[in-house]
């Protein structure tokens, strides 16, 4: 299994991350074409200063025993047992927020403001490596085989 890794003393807050994500997750998949003014296009991860100012990047860490999953009554979050990914089937979701509320990292959102289902990270099921990690310039953020 692979997993990203966070060293966040080597973030520089650029952010190219959180923009890396927003683009791979349109039909255009473009960064040039991703609407920056537009509040529906979120990406699935964050980077946020801590107590210090350190820029942090912040992920879904795809938990061993995820809190959104048993949170979800609809059965539209399941953990794939070969690669441990937390995936969300927006077909099934209810849009109820369970799972919004009960992620200690707050990496599960709403969709967009137009929709009402919920959204997160899907370790870029459709690449090698997830976008965000291709796209970090100083190796803040990882990917490792666990
Ligand atoms: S918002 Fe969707 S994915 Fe989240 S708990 Fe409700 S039904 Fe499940
Ligand atoms: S791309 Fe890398 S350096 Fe830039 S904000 Fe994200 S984790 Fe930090």
């Amino acid at each position: 299994m692979q997993r990203i890794f966070i060293n966040k003393s080597l973030c520089a807050g650029c952010k190219n991350c959180e923009a890396a994500c927003m683009a791979e997750h349109t039909t255009h998949r473009s960064l040039w074409l991703v609407n920056l003014s537009d509040p529906s296009n979120k990406p699935n991860n964050r980077v946020a200063l801590d107590n210090s100012g350190q820029p942090t990047p912040i992920f879904c860490q795809h938990c061993d025993d995820p809190a959104c999953v048993t949170a979800c009554m609809a059965g539209a979050l399941t953990k794939n047992p070969e690669t441990g990914v937390v995936e969300h089937n927006r077909d099934k979701c209810a849009g109820c927020w369970m799972c919004i509320m009960s992620c200690p990292y707050g990496m599960m959102h709403t969709s967009g403001v137009y929709e009402d289902t919920a959204a997160k990270c899907d370790f870029c099921a459709e690449r090698g490596t997830p976008r965000c990690v291709s796209s970090c310039p100083t190796g803040a953020i990882t990917l490792r085989t666990i």
